[in-house]
């Protein structure tokens, strides 16, 4: 069924509590976790703790958990105290998706250049 929790996924396996992750911020329905491999001094991933493939996925289904993922990012970046920032959802393989669980990467407290390639 849409949003359930998948044996095989490593988000959801970090909702479950299986796979530590150091966790900046939680809703009812959202999880933010520093990444393991952070491309900025802040480099934080916001999920829905349903279960989406893709935001795109995620934004069909369940509208109102689209923007309670969106809503996370913004409470990040400001618990960060971040002035300028970047929030990116990378859908499909060409554009750098690895881990097929819905996610935004909020990335900030250094330059970033634009467009990024
Ligand atoms: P994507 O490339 O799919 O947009 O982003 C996946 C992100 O998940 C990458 O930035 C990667 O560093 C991060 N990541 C992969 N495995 C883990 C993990 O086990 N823990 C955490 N915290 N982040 C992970
Ligand atoms: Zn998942």
């Amino acid at each position: 069924m849409a949003g359930e929790p998948q044996d095989d996924c490593l988000f959801c396996k970090i909702v479950a509590g299986q796979i530590p992750a150091t966790i900046v911020r939680e809703t009812d329905t959202t999880l933010a976790f520093r990444d393991i491999n952070p491309q900025a001094p802040t480099h934080v991933l916001v999920i829905p703790k349903a279960h989406y493939e893709t935001a795109a996925a995620l934004a069909a289904a369940e509208p109102q958990l689209a923007a309670d993922v969106l809503g996370a990012t913004q409470a990040v970046a400001e618990d960060e105290k971040l002035e300028s920032y970047r929030t990116v959802f990378n859908t499909g393989s060409g554009a750098g998706q690895t881990v097929w669980h819905a996610h935004a990467h909020v990335i900030g407290g250094r330059g970033l250049h634009w467009p990024p390639g």
